[in-house]
């Protein structure tokens, strides 16, 4: 789960980590109090959007009276945000974020995430920070330098670490002091809160040496949210596209890819089994989707529907393992959601388990254009077949 960057500044300032001062608006009324607030005579405003490259897409936007402050209000305000980062239609704007205009030294960049392959936290920092970071980490990698915390070591990341890469990042000896503990506290919220990326880009000096966190991206691990209220309560639906939705309100584990079988089966297992299956005799699966167990008619028509918001699916793979539930009751919720979602691609059902025969019976009875079969392997060799 993403969050806003003003929700990760407040939790960076928790931590003690250095923000500028800021005021959340969401209507241009509020602009010129704002503005009166934070004091000095420029600002910026800030559209926030679950994206980066918002400065690149006209969301960051440096003003120099109040005026301006409130025009730039209206125009970003209710309108969609389109950056490097996001689709051709964009995300809506509700907010925006207004802070006291920095003199800025230097951009750094800061970050940690878990790297798979060492299988450790890391913390990536550089001196290259700023809008063109992804740039900088594919033409000069070495310009990102990485730091591996053992996670049998200190169960932190030392003092020590901390100061030879301040050192790397050519800082003064206020300014290390600073670093660390910046360092420490995302470290600290990357650990507590069970988070896959966090990131401070840019991390700037000022011209009056000092840390300043101007921008904050977290990204949570969405299975953990469940023992963190506090940061599920942060989630925001407006940034979010109609199948992630979908998906996380019927607890669906569901990923697009980009081939023309749609799949809907319950249980992890059989989803890959079924995914192999479909890849082994020459077909392609636009999704992976586990609908979980206790599956009634209301989700298996979610699950259609969100199947067929996939443009490129040509046909519909139904494989369910009736262990708990009955294919009976299966079979009248395929019928079901089929009439209310007004499917009209070919689906292969396979059904299997207690009451399949009924279940594959009521199915293979009706109108539409389904096919039922009982044994996997034929089943997969239909839907490649119905979908070439
Ligand atoms: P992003 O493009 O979505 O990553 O948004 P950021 O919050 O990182 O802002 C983009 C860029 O705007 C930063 O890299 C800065 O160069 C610039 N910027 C943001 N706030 C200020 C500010 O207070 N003063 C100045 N001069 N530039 C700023
Ligand atoms: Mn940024």
């Amino acid at each position: 789960m993403h969050i806003h960057e003003y929700q990760a500044k407040t939790l960076f300032s928790r931590r003690h980590i250095q923000i500028p001062k800021g005021i959340l608006i969401d209507s241009t009324a509020k602009a010129s109090d704002a503005c009166k607030v934070l004091g000095g005579d420029i600002w910026v405003v800030k559209a926030q959007v679950h994206a980066g490259g918002r400065g690149k897409g006209g969301g960051v936007v440096l003003c120099r009276s109040v005026e301006e402050v409130g025009r730039t209000c209206s125009q970003l305000l209710g309108s969609q945000l389109i950056t490097p980062q996001t689709d051709t239609k964009g995300l809506p704007v509700g907010q925006l974020l207004i802070e006291a205009g920095q003199n800025i030294e230097r951009e750094l960049y800061l970050g940690l995430l878990i790297d798979k392959q060492t299988q450790k936290i890391t913390v990536l920092t550089s001196t290259e920070g700023g809008m063109d970071i992804e740039k900088v980490a594919s033409e000069t990698p070495d310009k990102i330098i990485k730091f591996g915390i053992d996670p049998l070591g200190s169960l932190s990341v030392s003092v020590q670490d901390c100061i030879l890469m301040a050192q790397k990042l050519g800082l003064n000896t206020e300014l290390t002091k600073q670093f660390n503990s910046t360092l420490l506290g995302l470290y600290e919220i990357f650990t507590q809160k069970d988070v896959n990326l966090i990131e401070i880009n840019p991390l700037i000096v000022t011209q009056e040496n000092q840390l300043l966190a101007l921008d904050g991206k977290i990204d949570f691990d969405d299975n953990a949210l469940y023992r963190h209220e506090d940061i599920a309560k942060l989630r925001d639906i407006s940034q979010e596209d109609a199948k992630e939705r979908i998906a996380s309100e019927y607890q669906f584990n569901y990923i697009s890819l980009d081939g023309t079988i749609g799949c809907m089966v319950n249980g992890a297992g059989l989803a890959m089994a079924t995914m192999d299956l479909i890849e082994h005799f020459g077909g392609s699966p636009a999704n992976f989707l586990d609908v979980g167990g206790g599956t009634t008619a209301d989700r298996v028509a979610k699950a259609f529907e969100l199947i067929q918001t996939e443009a490129n699916v040509k046909g519909i793979f139904v494989n369910i393992f009736g262990g708990i539930v009955r294919c009976d009751l299966i079979a009248h919720g395929i019928l079901q959601a089929i009439q209310t979602v007004g499917l009209t691609l070919p689906i292969v059902v396979r059904l299997e388990g207690t009451n399949a025969p009924k279940g594959l019976n009521l199915l293979g009875k009706s109108e539409f254009n389904i096919h039922v079969e009982s044994d996997l392997t034929k089943a997969a060799i239909k839907i490649v077949e119905l979908t070439k």
